[in-house]
């Protein structure tokens, strides 16, 4: 019999491993602690790109050594998000306690898809926060999934399951009646609500987008609209999936108005809050999202605004009842009991296609607990400042014009050129590979626009300063260019 102890992947010598331990903790304290000294974004040099398509290792190495590629070869070239000069898509800049507690949880290695342990009522005791904040009933269920993405095509599917019945499960759409369904959605929307109509096996041909209003919010006339003389042809409305928090320009649509539409045309009516929803941590932009506590289900991600690292979405589901019927599934080896480790019934396992479930809700409770949620709304309503700020700067300068209205954090604007379209292109990337900020790009009612949102906790009036001063000397020197 070989030794156990030996053949096992932990280490014979715990003191060095500790040592290197504490080296690594260390390196990513200190890079933490001088974000702002590095570039934010900076291009992956081609031998060191290649350096990663090699066969698989037999034989390991130091630990030592792995690291230290890691620092040398990985960490100098990620997308930068948890620098405070990222402004480009909408991720969080996460935080030291949610990596440490993220490496809690790797070692605890806990599965989350069901059974009877105290980490499965820090998740339950984090939907029940989530409960509180969205005014939602104790009988609501929620889910921690990878993101908003996930939520969407869930909540999709719980809709799919009470507009059609538990036929659907076993028939299909086709053998459930389903054929007629259709949704409804702004073309604000993300992409990934027409994605999930065709993962769910509806199409995307049965999602109806309905046109913006000038604030960039779903035409609600429109919708109405829509929806009468569908079902006047024979279609079945049965869902609505509202944005609070727009990826283009940050818009929230009018909640109440689309709940009421929802309500006289009985559809499901959920909202997509993949980073804004969580502005009800902010007393002061609360308002803004009034009527989501009438949501049928919403979606969102702690890993946006709430910091908390990647990744770590969420469902809400008002009827946790229907929600549980939409996915749950016999097996034996899952069986339940009252007593033992298969008590605790209902577990995560029936809430959503996941079994084997990671510990996402630990970094999301340590995150709130140590911060709380005061201070978290306080820094979401600190980005909104910041971004009325740029929007004031960018008013002021004359080679600058805003091109959207400033709802939350976003701030979509462009600089004045011959050829603009194609000018703003090449300037926002090179104001990236300058390394000193970084926006993105995205087109608005046919412009190329330059779009900055502002997620992380870390960005101050410094880094809006020194991303428009890349702006303007940047686009300047662009514009210094003789035409070819
Ligand atoms: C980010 C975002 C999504 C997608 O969420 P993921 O967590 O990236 O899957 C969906 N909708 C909106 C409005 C978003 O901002």
């Amino acid at each position: 019999m070989p030794n156990t102890s030996d053949e096992s992947l932990d280490p014979q010598d715990w003191p060095s491993l500790r040592l290197q331990g504490h080296r690594m903790l260390d390196d990513m304290l200190d890079y933490l602690a001088t974000l702002r000294a590095r570039p934010v974004w900076q291009p992956i040099p081609a031998p060191l790109r290649a350096g990663f398509a090699q066969p698989l290792p037999q034989e390991g190495r130091a630990l030592e050594e792995v690291h230290a590629r890691f620092m040398q070869e990985v960490l100098p070239y990620a997308v930068g998000n948890a620098h405070p000069g990222f402004f480009g898509w909408v991720h969080g800049g996460g935080t030291p306690v949610g990596m440490l507690a993220e490496m809690l949880a790797a070692g605890l290695n806990a599965n989350l898809g069901g059974r009877d342990q105290m980490p499965l009522e820090v998740e339950r005791q984090v939907l029940h926060w989530m409960r509180e904040l969205f005014g939602f009933p104790v009988t609501a269920s929620g889910l921690f999934l990878t993101g908003t993405s996930m939520a969407n095509m869930l909540a999709l599917l719980v809709a799919r399951f009470r507009a059609l019945g538990p036929a659907v499960r076993e028939q299909g759409l086709a053998g459930a009646g389903g054929a007629r369904l259709l949704a409804y959605t702004s073309a604000g929307a993300h992409g990934c609500i027409a994605q999930a109509l065709d993962l769910a096996g509806l199409g995307t041909a049965a999602l109806r987008v309905i046109p913006m209003n000038d604030q960039f919010q779903i035409d609600t006339a429109a919708l109405e609209a829509a929806i009468v003389a569908d079902r006047a042809a024979g279609w079945q409305p049965f869902f609505v999936a509202a944005t609070a928090g727009s990826v283009d320009v940050g818009a929230i649509d009018d909640l109440n108005a689309v709940a009421d539409i929802a309500r006289r045309h009985e559809l499901w009516f959920h909202v997509d809050g993949a980073y804004g929803a969580l502005a009800m941590l902010s007393p002061q932009l609360a308002p803004l999202l009034a009527g989501i506590e009438r949501a049928d289900s919403i979606a969102f991600d702690f890993h946006k605004w709430a910091q908390v690292p990647y990744d770590a979405g969420f469902i809400l589901v008002r009827d946790g009842d229907l929600h549980r019927r939409t996915f749950d599934a016999p097996a034996t080896y899952l069986r339940r009991d009252t007593r033992g480790m298969a008590a605790g019934s209902p577990w995560p396992c029936d809430f959503g296609p996941d079994l084997s479930r990671g510990f996402r809700a630990l970094k999301t409770w340590f995150t709130i607990e140590v911060y709380g949620a005061a201070r978290i709304g306080a820094l979401i309503a600190e980005t909104c400042a910041l971004a009325r700020y740029l929007a004031e700067r960018v008013a002021e300068q004359a080679e600058l014009e805003l091109l959207a209205p400033v709802a939350l954090n976003i701030v979509c604007f462009r600089h004045r050129a011959p050829d603009i379209d194609r000018f703003n292109a090449a300037l926002v990337a090179d104001v990236q590979e300058s390394g000193r900020a970084a926006p993105s790009l995205t087109t608005l009612r046919g412009q190329t626009a330059i779009r900055v949102a502002v997620v992380n906790h870390r960005s101050g009036r410094q880094d809006i300063d020194a991303l428009l001063d890349a702006v303007l000397t940047l686009g300047a020197a662009r514009l210094a260019i003789p035409p070819q």
